[in-house]
């Protein structure tokens, strides 16, 4: 260790006390929107979160794959956001940035309420889709696919009707891990019925380990080489674990389930990420910052690992 560097450094708020962002292969983007929840608001605050909660990761360097994002990494800090906009508004401006940074970087995106996935969604296809649907995995306790938001259009439990209904993503290879929550049949098993898979959280009970190994067998035979996009609502897990959430579902996964999950899938071809739904007010001890700063950091540790062995 060089004299002069110590492990804590609370006079930064950016990801891992990371670089502004320049010309780093991989970013992190806040979107600190949370205008359209059906309970608690408060996640336009996760991004500030999740980086502050990330400075206890010290160099970064991770136990499974060796390498830390640090060198990799620049923050873009939030973005700057019409919040009392219509939806539509919002989505266009998340979007115009979103499509901006992606360009340039390897994104992961924090944020925020799970509407703006869609917009993320949209800029992704057009830039790794080549003319086709993403693949998406997506972590939940909710299936959010409700076609309308207690009659409004749109909410944060509408994106992925949505995204299917454009063509965003493959419905035959989209993954939903986690999903707990009421709901009517239609909407909960939207995404099976159209031929893609849900793991529900009842399914996925008490496994771990090599108890997951089919599942993980599963996902990689269904998505292969796919552009694949990977969004992270933080209510999978049981509010033991993360409890600051505006939507929390009793009955949820472990932490370890999950990291087990970002490890084992690792070697998809994952062409972005986002972390929602963390809001710090109904936190506890910063648990649920710390989970979503971990898995945000296994994700970049594991991107990097990838870049590497390919020699890119
Ligand atoms: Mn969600
Ligand atoms: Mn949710």
């Amino acid at each position: 260790m060089t004299t002069g560097q110590f492990a804590f450094a609370s006079n930064t708020n950016r990801f891992l006390a990371c670089p502004p962002l320049s010309d780093q292969p991989f970013a992190i983007v806040g979107v600190p929107y949370d205008g359209v929840v059906t309970n608690r608001p408060g996640a336009r605050f996760g991004p500030q979160a999740v980086r502050a909660a990330s400075l206890m990761l010290c160099d970064g360097i991770h136990p499974v794959f060796d390498v830390s994002p640090l060198d990799h990494l620049g923050d873009a800090l939030d973005m700057r956001l019409p919040n009392a906009s219509p939806l539509p508004d919002v989505r266009r401006a998340i979007e115009a940035q979103a499509a901006a940074l992606m360009a340039k970087h390897h994104c992961v995106f924090l944020g925020g309420d799970h509407s703006i996935t869609l917009s993320l969604l949209r800029a992704a296809k057009s830039l790794y889709g080549s003319g086709e649907p993403l693949a998406c995995v997506h972590f939940d306790a909710h299936c959010d696919t409700w076609s309308d938001h207690f009659g409004e259009p749109s909410g944060h439990g509408t994106w992925t009707y949505e995204a299917l209904q454009e063509g965003l993503i493959s419905a035959e290879h989209t993954v939903q891990i986690g999903i707990r929550s009421s709901g009517e049949r239609a909407a909960r098993e939207y995404v099976s019925d159209r031929g893609g898979q849900i793991f529900t959280a009842r399914s996925l009970r008490g496994l771990d380990g090599s108890g997951l190994a089919p599942v993980f067998a599963a996902i990689r035979e269904r998505i292969g080489h796919r552009p694949v996009y990977l969004t992270l609502d933080i209510d999978v897990l049981d509010p033991a674990f993360a409890p600051g959430t505006g939507t929390p579902e009793p009955g949820g996964l472990t932490s370890s389930q999950v990291l087990s999950c970002l490890e084992e899938l690792a070697g998809l071809n994952w062409v972005g990420m986002d972390c929602v739904e963390v809001a710090p007010a109904y936190d506890h001890a910063e648990l649920t910052g710390h989970a979503a700063a971990t898995f945000v950091w296994t994700y970049l540790c594991a991107q990097v690992f990838r870049r590497q062995r390919q020699g890119v």
